[in-house]
């Protein structure tokens, strides 16, 4: 694996290190591809900024720091600046409209709320036995891939629904097959992997399986020594094997300058 474009950043207020340490840890672990995708700013038009996401006014400073980094290891690794953002349905055009003002270069989907993320933020974790919830989050996702700016869908498997194992089919069969129409990846989330979280979840990938949709890797690093991960790649290619899923290594990253 010489590519990661799934790369957070202590702006987000939940991840740690310094920019260069990560860059550092990603050239020893044999990276020559790698992207910062920390959580994208955006203030919703109340003020408001959610506090898991880098918040505006740390924007120009990490264009700044990874600009110059970037330049510093250029014969060592090639670097994009981008951000993960969600699908908010009535606030998309003005937060895509925001990060490429600010210079995001690409973006990955990552829907970590249902729908709109505020004032009403139910996390995609959260869904439950909830049918209606459970397609909010299909819905947001296939709008987000069919509006051709994100380059690939983090875990896609991220949504919690704990109801029948029929409507769990019905709606990740579509975020699959949109995936594949769009020809745009769904990615093994190494973060889950390495915590024990629900995902990456066998479920999904089963469904991933039969529809033949693009798959690709993502570190999800939150921390420098996790912009390499070894151990979680052995489990991700275990995937891969067991699913037979259709892995196509490094995804084409969509420039949205
Ligand atoms: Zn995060
Ligand atoms: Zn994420």
């Amino acid at each position: 694996m010489d590519y990661n474009y799934h790369t957070h950043t202590y702006r987000c207020g939940h991840a740690n290190g310094s920019d260069e340490e990560y860059i550092l840890r990603a050239i020893d672990g044999g990276i020559k591809h790698m992207g910062f995708s920390d959580h994208a700013p955006f203030m919703f038009p109340d003020g408001y900024e959610i506090d898991c996401h880098m918040q505006m006014a740390d924007a120009k400073g990490y264009f700044e720091s990874i600009n110059a980094l970037r330049k510093k290891y250029a014969d060592k690794i090639d670097i994009a600046i981008g951000f993960e953002m969600e699908y908010m349905p009535s606030h998309f055009d003005k937060m895509l409209e925001n990060v490429k003002n600010i210079g995001a270069e690409y973006l990955i989907l990552g829907q970590h709320y249902i729908a709109d993320g505020y004032p009403d933020a139910i996390g995609s974790g959260s869904i439950k036995e909830s049918e209606e919830r459970f397609f909010t989050y299909v819905d947001s996702v296939c709008s987000g891939i069919e509006s051709g700016v994100f380059s690939y869908l983090a875990h896609p498997d991220m949504a919690k629904f704990t109801g029948s194992d029929e409507i769990y089919r019905a709606g990740m069969k579509r975020i699959c097959q949109c995936s594949l129409e769009n020809n745009i990846p769904v990615e093994i989330n190494f973060l889950g992997i390495r915590d024990g979280r629900f995902y990456p979840n066998p479920r999904f990938w089963e469904i991933a399986k039969e529809v033949g949709c693009p798959v690709t890797f993502g570190l999800d690093a939150h921390t420098p020594k996790d912009a390499y991960d070894g151990d979680s790649l052995k489990v991700a290619e275990w995937f891969v094997r067991k699913y037979k899923l259709n892995y196509i290594g490094k995804p084409d990253i969509i420039s949205i300058q």
